[in-house]
């Protein structure tokens, strides 16, 4: 008589982009509006890896709040760090013609309420907005206000993979107070010699010393790309930012001879914006 074994149960298989629990390892003011949080997962598994731009769809259980949120945040971290994720966070002000209203609801319990410790539930990594791995084109990284988060991860990614692919990276914001990640763009681009970096502040404020915290004061222009990015026609371009600054960078591209599939682009809001739809 033939005695079966037991089979040993197949590996627990988890979808790559499952529900996970995150505990936050660690919580840092970048600057006035924004923070960043280290996430370590609570299963003590490791990462799952993701590709520079992707992101994390969080469900935040915001007391007073009838149904968890959900909200998107960007790695802002290359996938070469692997003992945590890190997003970077920030706190949406009321509209400026609607200062009446309350801020944005997500970003302000994260800011304001959630501390090292406490666990956040997340689906991810995804997101077709991502760095085209098997590419070789040259690079352009346009960000502006908190859109740099996905645009480090890729700035990070190039330099720590010692990348051959030269890259652009153009920054923009306000002021120094919402000037974030400098450290993260600066090691970076110190450690890759295909790199370029600059930032742009709009209204540089008295504390901004030029050359120092920014390289030039204004908006990006059409006639900076072209004086600075050789073959800008030829390059892959990444945009994220908000609605006015996608609107701007989209047709300064366009006019400079970059095809539209060369142009991707996240957004952190609606994506008919862009063309003025
Ligand atoms: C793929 C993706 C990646 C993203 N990555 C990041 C990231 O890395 N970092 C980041 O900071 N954000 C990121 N975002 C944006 C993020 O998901 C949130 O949308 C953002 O944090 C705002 O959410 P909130 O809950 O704070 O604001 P909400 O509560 O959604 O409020 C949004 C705005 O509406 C205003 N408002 C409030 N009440 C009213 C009202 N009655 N009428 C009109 N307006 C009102 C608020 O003042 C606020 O300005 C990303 C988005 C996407 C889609």
């Amino acid at each position: 008589m033939s005695q079966q074994r037991e089979q040993p149960a197949p590996p627990r298989t988890r979808r790559p982009s499952s529900r996970r629990t995150y505990r936050v390892a660690a919580k840092r003011r970048e600057c006035d509006l924004i923070v960043s949080l280290d996430l370590v997962p609570v299963d003590g598994e490791p990462l799952r890896p993701f590709m520079p731009g992707q992101h994390l769809t969080f469900s935040l259980a915001v007391p007073g709040e009838r149904r968890p949120l959900i909200r998107n945040y960007s790695f802002a971290d290359c996938p070469e760090e692997t003992d945590h994720y890190r997003i970077t966070v920030k706190k949406e002000p009321p509209p400026p013609d609607q200062p009446e209203l309350p801020p944005g609801i997500g970003s302000l319990y994260l800011h304001d309420t959630v501390q090292v410790g406490d666990e956040l539930e997340a689906i991810g990594p995804r997101g077709e907005f991502h760095l085209l791995m098997e590419s070789t084109r040259p690079v352009v990284l346009l960000s502006g206000g908190v859109g740099l988060a996905p645009m480090v991860s890729i700035f990070k990614h190039l330099a720590q993979s010692a990348s051959p692919r030269p890259v652009w990276y153009i920054h923009g914001c306000q002021t120094g107070l919402l000037h974030a990640l400098r450290d993260d763009i600066q090691g970076a681009l110190a450690s890759n010699p295909n790199s370029h970096a600059v930032t742009f502040y709009d209204a540089p404020g008295p504390e901004d010393a030029q050359g120092e915290d920014y390289d030039y004061a204004g908006f990006i222009t059409a006639e900076h790309l072209t004086a600075h990015v050789p073959d800008i026609a030829d390059a892959e371009c990444y945009v994220c930012g908000p609605a006015p600054f996608m609107q701007a960078m989209y047709r300064t591209l366009i006019g400079l001879g970059v095809g539209e599939e060369q142009i991707l682009y996240e957004f952190f809001g609606p994506s008919t914006i862009l063309k003025g739809e």
